[in-house]
């Protein structure tokens, strides 16, 4: 089976200027790359007159896992023209299981639509029938969970080995990476040495270290040394997941942040972000971690006197900021009618304080909400964009076309917006530029050397796009909408459909 792509502008990845030519793929992969007008015998054609031949767009920071067991047809992902997405990040991946309880418990994040039958990841890959690649990664709050559930306490010796161990068994079954979410309990109650022994396994695997770091705040710079001097110690590749600095106190702070990360020049590393001033993430991360040790939040809401100290707790911590904190899901029932609304918005309808709205939103829940927080500022996003070592990344979920609650526009339009607002309309940077930071770059970290490129011999992951109309259509106030411009989508040299991906390692 040939397919000839031609008539349109190649953007080989690199970041080279686009050139005019024809893209020949056989089979799996790419054959040639030839001059425009060159006749091909025998192919299917693809007429991308008016367009640009790209990769396809390898998302290294997609929180997928979670919820494309409802969504197989990735139409959220398609329409930007993502063909390969890292998952199991920000310390959560659906495997390995010993306590499914206690893992379901620990996120909202997890769904409830997958059958939960499997316990390590080829049998969580085998359940799969993705339209897009996956290259899967390990959690360490998933890891923490299997060996000692939530607990809030170092581990013993043995548990820190049961982790290593299943982190071993998970690389042996074609895992890529190893994450952390030093934010989020039960990983942020690790201490930094517990991480350094983790970090250290991962590289002896060959594993790429990403990590959601312990602060993005005021103590920006301290988390990045930290996660530093584990890959440093580690040997391992490092990742940098969604950089930024955020809260108002704190804008600015990425340009010393850059200005850091570009002087190590012992250690791999690189970083991604994502093109928006709100960040996505569940509720619970508004409670003090103590408030989560044990798996046992809603027990301790249930207690009176438990639950005053969680609310005196948040009363204390300015890093509620309820009025940039929206409700963006939960699911039926009561505060169905918040979705949308701010923190503050909320508690003035019900006629109580922001804290005592959190607590009731979750009570509500069983702590299964998530909000987008406006917590960023365009220019500290446009710094990190503009920085040549950044790759993109959404940090989102696949989505279906339609659906409920008001969910971060970055699951939609993360890839588009880059191209369209970022390159096209603000001249941010390069429109080969911008399709290397989502192709070669992020490829290269995952140590991928025939994805993300177009090269004879490469596998034909390819996005057509047209760069006049690449637009992403998702808003906050109206995210429901897939992005527009994307007008070919190939997996290993065939139209995506549900089931062309695969898991790769
Ligand atoms: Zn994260």
């Amino acid at each position: 089976m040939r397919v000839a792509l031609t008539g349109g502008l190649i953007a080989d990845g690199t970041g080279a200027e686009l050139v005019p030519g024809t893209v020949l793929v056989e089979g799996e992969r790419i054959a040639a790359v030839l001059p425009p007008g060159e006749p091909v015998a025998e192919a299917e054609v693809i007429d991308a007159t008016g367009n640009i031949v790209a990769p396809g767009f390898v998302d290294l920071h997609s929180h997928a896992d979670f919820s494309l067991g409802a969504s197989p047809a990735a139409e959220s992902q398609l329409a930007q023209g993502v063909t390969t997405l890292v998952a199991g990040n920000c310390g959560w991946s659906p495997f390995p299981i010993t306590d499914l309880e206690t893992l379901r418990a620990g996120t909202a994040f997890l769904d409830p639509k997958h059958d939960w039958s499997w316990t390590d990841l080829a049998g969580f890959a085998a359940t799969l029938q993705p339209a897009v690649n996956l290259a899967l990664q390990v959690g360490h709050c998933t890891l923490r969970i299997a060996a000692m559930g939530s607990a809030k306490r170092l581990p013993s010796p043995d548990e820190l080995r049961t982790m290593q161990d299943l982190l071993r068994a998970a690389a042996d079954q074609g895992a890529v990476g190893f994450s952390t979410g030093l934010i989020y309990a039960p990983g942020a109650y690790a201490s930094p040495e517990e991480v350094a022994a983790l970090v250290a396994t991962a590289a002896e695997c060959g594993l790429l270290y990403s990590t959601h770091i312990r602060n993005e705040g005021a103590g920006l710079l301290a988390a990045l040394d930290e996660a530093i001097a584990a890959a440093r110690a580690g040997g391992a590749r490092l990742e940098i997941s969604h950089l930024k600095a955020v809260g108002k106190a704190n804008y600015g702070l990425v340009d010393a942040a850059l200005e850091h990360l570009d002087k190590v020049d012992d250690v791999d590393l690189g970083w991604d972000a994502y093109p928006y001033t709100a960040t996505s993430t569940t509720l619970t991360t508004r409670l003090p971690t103590w408030a989560l040790a044990g798996g046992t939040l809603l027990d301790r809401l249930a207690d009176p006197a438990e639950r005053a100290r969680i609310a005196e707790a948040l009363r204390a911590d300015d890093l509620l900021s309820p009025d940039s904190v929206v409700i963006a899901s939960l699911p039926p029932g009561r505060y169905e009618d918040s979705r949308g609304l701010s923190l503050t918005e909320i508690a003035q309808r019900d006629g109580v304080d922001a804290a005592e709205i959190v607590l009731r939103i979750l009570e509500s829940h069983q702590a299964a909400v998530s909000v987008v927080n406006h917590a960023m500022s365009e220019e500290d996003v446009t710094t990190v964009l503009e920085h040549p070592r950044t790759a993109v990344a959404s940090d989102g979920w696949i989505m279906d076309a339609t659906g409920p609650g008001h969910p971060h526009p970055r699951n939609f339009g993360t890839f588009p917006r880059v191209l369209g607002h970022y390159a096209r309309d603000r001249a941010i940077l390069t429109l080969p530029e911008a399709i290397r930071r989502m192709t070669s770059l992020p490829a290269t970290r995952l140590g991928f050397s025939d994805r993300g490129i177009i090269k004879p011999g490469a596998i034909a992951d390819l996005t057509v796009l047209n760069p006049d109309k690449i637009t992403d259509n998702s808003t906050y106030d109206d995210p429901w909408q897939l992005s527009t411009g994307i007008n070919h989508v190939l997996l290993a040299g065939q139209a995506a459909h549900t089931g062309s991906g695969r898991v790769i390692s």
